[in-house]
């Protein structure tokens, strides 16, 4: 059965919100330690409890039947899983997918962005919180700067059609780089978003110190640069602001000081494939349980993700002071 009818939409929530965008993490592993993600020492899952690659691009498969028009790739790092590109090309091939895009921290775009543009992806977000070697070794734990100014370049030579770089802005380890930042994209031509820090997982770094609102950021940036409001939109989360004489976006993703809950039209897939109805909210289904018990079937698989949409909460509701947050790390849900 082909149940994709494009003006009848399947996966539509208890609110009424249309379900067009999945971000599937095929990895919770990663060659950097993010301070604001991953505590200094993580464990990270055996790997037969992560899904498959077969079983990524089959869900990928059922989700565009079900009017999915968008799918994200990310992790952990999604580049240092084996083989990845495969499901790249499988998910590129899905006729019903309009887009289909990646999050790296940049570490393997030198050898791999080229391969991933031949794939069908189109855009990528890029993630880069300092332009300085010693503070971006301080803030990746042990990422090196030049190995992803250099798979910055690399990604512009690929032509992929926008580049933009995620930088989560901190106060007393970045937000003196914030003018800096925006330079750097100006000059190449990429966006890019600035992104308030959640309370995903249990670290070691004070997030409540460290936290800076996305107005502040504007603030800074309005020092130097004229910011026109668009209502351009990626169907994703940021607010968008065009630099005056300038092709580059400014975005700004304020989970906590813009709650975007209401608009939501997005889903997760966890690398242990739980399907997320919520960013900040326990809520899941067993996907990989549905195709493990019942390869191949296709319809129940579809089946399970249509009533999903029963448990999609209505928001999520974060408090930087306040504990308990969501345990799971950002790794393992897909940021
Ligand atoms: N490893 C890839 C990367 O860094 O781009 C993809 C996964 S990473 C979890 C996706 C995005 O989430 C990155 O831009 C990262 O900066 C952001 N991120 C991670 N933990 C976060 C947190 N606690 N609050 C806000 N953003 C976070
Ligand atoms: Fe790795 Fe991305 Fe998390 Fe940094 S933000 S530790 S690069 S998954």
């Amino acid at each position: 059965m082909h149940t994709n009818q494009p003006d009848t939409p399947k996966l539509v929530d208890r609110f009424g919100r249309h379900v067009t965008y999945v971000r599937m993490s095929v990895t919770d592993r990663c060659d950097f330690r993010c301070v604001y993600c991953m505590s200094e020492d993580m464990t990270f899952l055996p790997r037969a409890q992560l899904l498959t690659l077969e079983e990524m691009a089959t869900l990928g498969r059922a989700f565009t039947e079900l009017g999915v028009t968008r799918i994200r790739i990310t992790g952990g790092e999604p580049l240092v899983r084996k083989n990845v590109i495969w499901l790249f090309r499988e998910l590129g091939r899905l006729p019903e997918l309009e887009e289909l895009t990646l999050t790296t921290n940049g570490s393997q775009l030198q050898k791999l962005a080229r391969p991933l543009r031949d794939a069908g992806v189109r855009r990528i977000n890029i993630s880069l919180d300092s332009l300085d070697p010693e503070r971006f070794r301080r803030i990746t734990r042990v990422g090196e700067l030049d190995k992803v100014l250099r798979g910055i370049d690399a990604a512009l030579a690929a032509g992929f059609e926008r580049i933009k770089i995620n930088t989560v802005a901190m106060h007393n380890r970045n937000d003196d780089e914030i003018l800096d930042l925006v330079d750097f994209v100006r000059r190449r031509n990429m966006d890019i978003s600035f992104i308030e820090e959640m309370p995903l997982g249990e670290i070691e770094h004070d997030r409540a110190e460290s936290y800076m609102s996305s107005d502040e950021v504007r603030e800074r940036i309005e020092t130097r640069y004229r910011l026109l409001p668009t209502t351009e939109t990626t169907g994703g989360p940021s607010r968008y602001f065009r630099i005056a004489d300038s092709g580059s976006k400014v975005g700004f993703i304020s989970p906590h000081s813009h709650n975007f809950c209401e608009s939501c039209n997005r889903v997760r897939v966890t690398t242990e494939g739980q399907l997320l109805l919520c960013l900040g909210q326990e809520h899941s289904m067993d996907l990989k349980r549905v195709m493990r018990s019942h390869p191949g079937d296709m319809e129940r698989l579809r089946e399970t993700i249509v009533n999903s949409m029963e448990i999609k909460p209505r928001g999520h509701d974060f408090n930087i002071d306040v504990k308990p947050v969501i345990f799971r790390h950002m790794s393992v849900t897909g940021g």
